[in-house]
């Protein structure tokens, strides 16, 4: 009789954007499924980008997710509260990349957050 091997998952890599997403959340960016649900509920005057766009700019290790318009809204930290069809939480993933932020000392000028 043959034994099931658990499927083995590597953690990302911890120095990456993915990574530090997923060792402070525990969600995987990955999960995005890129539905576009939320770009269609996107608010051009609160986002530079939308969280699809987001997520792959982290997904891509790219730090201009770290300066954008849509990271240090918070109106937008509020209205993505459930609005993930992956049911990611978004707000910890974007809390998360605002203490990245921080810590590279990226935090865009006009923010308090
Ligand atoms: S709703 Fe969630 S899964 Fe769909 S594109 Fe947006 S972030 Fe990705």
């Amino acid at each position: 009789m043959s034994e099931t091997i658990p499927l083995q998952r590597k953690p990302p890599d911890p120095n990456t954007l993915r990574g530090l997403v997923f060792a402070a959340t525990g969600y995987d960016v990955r999960r995005c499924g890129r539905c576009s649900y939320c770009v269609k509920h996107a608010r051009p005057d609160e986002e530079d980008l939308s969280l699809e766009m987001l997520l792959q700019l982290v997904l891509q290790n790219d730090d201009e997710v770290l300066t954008s318009k849509t990271l240090w809204s918070d109106g937008v930290l509020t209205r993505v509260r459930n609005m993930c069809i992956s049911t990611m939480d978004m707000p910890a993933i974007m809390q998360a990349l605002r203490d990245e932020a921080r810590k590279r000392g990226l935090v865009p000028a006009q923010t308090t957050g």
